[in-house]
């Protein structure tokens, strides 16, 4: 999925639907797939939004007998994906008996605990809110979508006319109301009055659409869709967003802007928990930040349920003029325009706010719009940052779309506010799992491509980080992603290319790291190279190699990671990755021993001025870490079995004889340490060297 995708100019939405498919699935089966060929498309239904179901006569467990029951997409996940699993089972007679136990709107959140008891085969997938929109519409299939042009429509402040104009008396309208067991019953209501009707749509928030089989429920869907999207495109009145008001910078421009702002704006808004950004520039984006309605269509905040949960009611517009950009003026307005959003939000809840609300949350924005750049959001994870990002996509397009034809209404601010506090959506918070112990950090691995790299990036990211993996070889950094995302996902990894010895290539590998995650917290100062040779046969080459890989190299990425930090105001964590050989000098290895006693005593100074922003900076002296290094694939290897006399194939037992402990240290056990010292669970150390060496009394630190 791209935010491209999402743009205007598309390809009309087709049917996916395959008979030969279709002809071997039972009705569940093909409940899931007609789901996943509609959440295949995000002009049909927004990430993680809409759900699905269909009533199906199952034979009951207890009785033998047949009973109807309905399959609904349960609560989480979203329906390009979704699996069987995915879906809630419950008794139709028994949510039908539910209708006598109804007491009327004001307790209607108390029909959510009933869904549990109406379970069929004790399935545990948990009933969402929806489900009585669909049980309750007398149709064997319904779709419950929320697709940009029929929420544009929905949004419009003439909406209920419209919807006749448009659909020809196919599609009924029901006024806003909160999702919830009153609008199943509406839904109902409507359904059953006036049998013609192919769906209803909802306004300022989606569609609900229906048929007799799963395909014909599917094309009707789509066709609705189509014929909002095309009615849409054929009517557009006035420019789009009031036309164009500034200039839109180049795309390497609007990058380096937004890596300046993004730590700026984290340190900024992370104070109760740490935040990860995303940056987007889709052309839907530049479009909206480039125009003349901006800051006026922005107040009026988002319309669909489905985005403000993701984006908040209102986004934060910068004052930022791209004809003439002034990046320092923009940094310095931040906490201004960070104080007045605050307070604004927290004016909206004390307005808002009903007894039993729960206490206001963070008061910081999402998303933040600057004109000519594009969008930043910030999220407690990457993915989460993402996806509101994307959602305020489908928010501007629901904008696009209603002030092209008519004049576009957000929703009215109780009304969202009593979505955004609702008690049920409090209670999913409450359930969420505790944050695993490094969420909401990013850190940097340099070397990342090597045994120990990726060692260390696997275990960061178990632990719920965000890496950033650099190396100079490309080839080998490519297949490390390739390892990593298998673990964490793709959100959650990211690679850049750079040689850590010049100095532009670091600020470009810390630019490329605070664009795409946000900013910095730890960084992991690996990358290494090795050399043996007696003193007289030291080049000058090879005696510069080293310098230049493990002092100069950690110096540059060093303190391009402290200004980050520093701009951050939030601490970090350094961990450079030295050598038992930083500490006790080997014959033969003079260059390499003396660059990392270097390396060593660098970490020392950096602690020692890190300690005032609350850097903490220590170092791991691995020894021997064969297993997986490429270090140890080559030359060094033949060097080192040459030089303790012994064959290159028993190096591994020769260096595990050696250690104390006669163990061999592996990249996991070096990760082990890395990660004690980038967290806080090592917070009140800095300064420190921990040997991961299975032993060597000559290594003892005193
Ligand atoms: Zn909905």
């Amino acid at each position: 999925m791209t935010a491209n995708s999402q743009t205007s100019a598309q390809t009309p939405i087709v049917s996916k639907w395959d008979d030969a498919v279709a002809a071997s699935l039972s009705e569940p089966e093909l409940l899931l797939y007609r789901s996943n060929l509609l959440g295949s498309d995000l002009r049909v239904t927004n990430f993680g939004g809409g759900n699905t179901s269909a009533k199906v006569t199952m034979r009951d467990h207890l009785t033998g007998e047949d009973v109807q029951v309905l399959w609904v997409k349960g609560s989480g996940g979203d329906l390009g994906s979704i699996k069987l699993d995915g879906f809630s089972t419950l008794y139709m007679d028994k949510l039908n008996a539910l209708k006598k136990r109804y007491r009327g709107l004001e307790h209607e959140d108390e029909m959510v605990d009933y869904l549990p008891h109406c379970t069929f085969n004790l399935n545990p997938r948990a009933a969402s809110i929806d489900t009585p929109l669909h049980a309750y519409i007398p149709k064997a299939h319904v779709d419950h979508m929320h697709p940009d042009a029929i929420i544009a429509i929905a949004a419009c402040a003439d909406s209920k006319r419209l919807t006749e104009v448009i659909f020809g008396g196919q599609l009924g309208w029901l006024p806003w109301q909160r999702p919830g067991y009153d609008l199943g019953l509406k839904l109902e209501a409507l359904a059953t009055s006036q049998p013609q009707l192919k769906g209803i749509i909802l306004e300022g928030h989606g569609l609900f659409t229906w048929g007799d089989t799963a395909k014909s429920c599917y094309e009707i869907t789509l066709e609705m869709i189509r014929l909002a999207e095309q009615w849409l495109g054929e009517n557009v009145k006035q420019p789009v967003f009031g036309g164009v008001k500034t200039i839109t910078l180049p795309a390497e421009q609007r990058a380096a802007i937004a890596a300046q702002l993004m730590p700026a704006l984290r340190g900024r808004i992370s104070a109760g928990e740490r935040k990860l950004g995303d940056f987007n520039d889709s052309d839907a984006v530049l479009q909206f930040v480039a125009s003349n309605d901006l800051a006026a269509l922005a107040a009026l905040g988002t319309s669909c349920p489905d985005h403000f949960l993701r984006t908040k009611i209102r986004p934060l517009v910068l004052d930022f003029d791209p004809a003439k950009p002034d990046v320092d003026a923009l940094l310095a307005g931040l906490d201004k325009a960070l104080e007045d959003y605050r307070a604004d939000y927290t004016a909206y809840y004390e307005r808002c706010k009903r007894a039993n609300s729960p206490a206001v949350r963070d008061a910081n924005p999402v998303i933040y719009l600057i004109p000519g750049v594009g969008m930043l959001s910030f999220a407690k994870d990457k993915a989460t940052a993402r996806i509101a990002g994307e959602f305020y996509i489908n928010a501007i397009n629901v904008m696009r779309g209603a002030n092209g034809v008519d004049k576009y209404v957000g929703l009215p601010e109780q009304e969202a506010f009593d979505i955004e506090y609702w008690l049920l959506e409090e209670a999913k918070l409450q359930r969420m799992p505790k944050p695993k112990s490094l969420a909401g950090r990013v850190a940097l691995v340099t070397g990342g491509a090597g045994g120990i790299g990726q060692a260390v990036a696997r275990q960061l990211l178990q632990e719920g980080a965000c890496v950033m993996l650099t190396d100079i070889d490309a080839g080998a950094l490519a297949e490390a992603h390739a390892n990593l995302v298998k673990v964490a996902g793709k959100d959650n990894v990211a690679t850049v290319q750079g040689n850590i010895t010049s100095e532009k290539e670091v600020e470009a590998v810390l630019s490329a790291t605070a664009l795409r995650f946000g900013g910095l917290d730890i960084l992991v100062s690996n990358a290494g190279i090795a050399s043996a040779a007696p003193l007289e046969d030291t080049t000058l080459e090879i005696w510069q190699r080293n310098q230049d890989i493990l002092v100069t190299g950690y110096f540059l990425v060093g303190r391009g990671a402290f200004r980050l930090m520093k701009q951050q105001k939030i601490g970090g964590s350094m961990v450079f990755v030295a050598s038992k050989n930083g500490l006790v000098a080997s014959a033969g290895a003079s260059a390499y021993c003396t660059a990392k006693a270097a390396e060593i005593h660098l970490a020392r100074c950096i602690a020692l001025e890190g300690a005032a922003v609350g850097v903490r900076v220590n170092v791991v002296n691995p020894d021997a870490v064969i297993r997986g290094s490429r270090i140890w694939d080559g030359k060094w290897k033949e060097e080192r079995a040459a030089s303790n006399k012994i064959d290159s194939d028993n190096i591994e037992e020769f260096y595990r004889q050696r250690s104390m402990l006669k163990l061999s240290v592996l990249p996991e056990d070096i990760a082990e340490a890395v990660y004690f010292l980038a967290s806080d669970k090592s917070g009140k150390s800095t300064g420190n060297v921990l040997n991961v060496d299975a032993g060597n009394a000559a290594a003892f630190t005193r």
